[in-house]
């Protein structure tokens, strides 16, 4: 039977952060988050006869949004549905994302953990409360710590700590603060993402009126880069992906199988899935996706099939978001063609660059191109719209 990863949305947060352009909604009311829900579980549903017998799953995600804000009750449910619907393994990774905000106290912990969840996510962001204020969060440090220990209480010996780096004007002091206290959790697992702001985000607008180019290159974003890669490193955490670390162990499964260019699917709103060389996604429209469920209609708004070409190309770009980059007998395997006879030019150039290298059995970006890493990205890319 064939592998494969599963991901649930739930787009709900307590309060919109002023750098988010996730599909998740605020204030909400109950009502809706039933409803949602409730069309959640018939969507899950709707795949059994599709993946049964032919899919064993090995990963499960659930993402947002913040899905320890709506009541525990409807995780176990989730989770439930999940385990009724599918064959999911019995060492299978299952992790939930939560904000300190949300339901997070030890009881509440102690339920995710019996309802099937085996690793955590937790939204630290920033140690800084007066960041955490300025960018919209509504927890502060003492509330994740809580969290946290709330978490290990429970039993939960997976956990992952999200950052997030590279506003403007940023304290440095407080960042390198921040790091040095993730190190000391001690944590299984490190997320720490640079800043990528979209143009629909408040964030985005405060910068535009005060007149901060946020399309610049920003040579602070990359220094406190260096700076959490070095001390991660330094404190056993091994660098895996350009923004995830690991303690020896404990690689994300789940994001793993997305750098691998593996089959997954994804429920809920605006979810996307990869099956059978096409990629698709689900409406971000709230409305739509609960009217598409209701009337028993698939809520996929748009059906990519992947070509040869864009096959080999998401295989490359996944491939070198990894620190050991992509195997290069991999690509002939999955493609039928050797990738120094198809790519000579790009990698020529980007070797000569010095942003790439090879041993011949792996392709990966030097340390300059990780910081480069968009642009080397693009060298293998062939239509504009991708
Ligand atoms: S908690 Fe996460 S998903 Fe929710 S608004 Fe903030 S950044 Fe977006």
């Amino acid at each position: 039977m064939k592998k494969i990863s599963l991901y649930i949305h739930v787009p709900f947060c307590k309060k919109k952060c002023s750098y988010c352009d996730f599909v998740s909604y605020e204030n909400v009311e109950e009502n809706l988050i039933d409803q949602y829900f409730q069309a959640l579980y018939e969507e899950i549903r709707a795949y059994r006869t599709l993946l049964n017998g032919n899919y064993t799953v090995e990963t499960i995600f659930i993402g947002g949004g913040t899905p320890n804000f709506v009541a525990v009750e409807y995780i176990e449910k989730l989770m439930q549905v999940l385990f009724d619907s599918f064959e999911v393994e019995k060492d299978a990774e299952i992790t939930m994302e939560a904000n300190p905000n949300g339901h997070s106290n030890k009881e509440e912990m102690l339920r995710y953990k019996k309802a099937g969840i085996n690793r955590l996510s937790l939204g630290l962001q920033s140690a800084d409360d007066a960041l955490l204020k300025e960018i919209g969060r509504s927890h502060c440090f003492q509330d994740f710590q809580d969290a946290f220990a709330a978490a290990r209480q429970a039993g939960f010996d997976n956990v992952n700590i999200d950052l997030i780096f590279g506003f403007f004007g940023q304290d440095r002091k407080a960042f390198e603060d921040t790091v040095q206290y993730v190190v000391q959790t001690p944590c299984e697992h490190v997320s720490a993402y640079s800043l990528k702001l979209g143009e629909e985000t408040p964030l985005y607008e405060t910068y535009m009126e005060q007149g901060i180019d946020v399309e610049e290159e920003d040579w602070e974003d990359r220094e406190m880069y260096r700076y959490v890669c070095r001390e991660l490193e330094k404190n056993g955490y091994e660098q895996y992906e350009l923004s995830n670390f690991a303690k020896k162990g404990y690689l994300c499964k789940h994001n793993m199988n997305y750098w691998d260019t593996k089959e997954y699917i994804g429920f809920g709103v605006a979810a996307h899935s990869y099956k059978d060389h096409a990629r698709f996604f689900n409406t971000s429209d709230l409305e739509q996706y609960l009217e598409d469920i209701k009337r028993n209609a698939s809520a996929i708004e748009e059906i990519e099939q992947l070509n040869l070409q864009k096959r080999k190309e998401e295989f490359i770009i996944m491939g070198l978001r990894k620190t050991k980059g992509f195997e290069v007998d991999d690509y002939t395997r999955r493609f039928g063609s050797d990738f120094f006879a198809d790519y000579e030019k790009e990698t020529a150039y980007l070797i000569e660059a010095k942003l790439m290298e090879t041993d011949k059995k792996n392709v990966w970006l030097t340390e300059e191109g990780k910081d480069f890493a968009n642009i080397a990205m693009m060298e293998f890319i062939t239509e504009i719209n991708y």
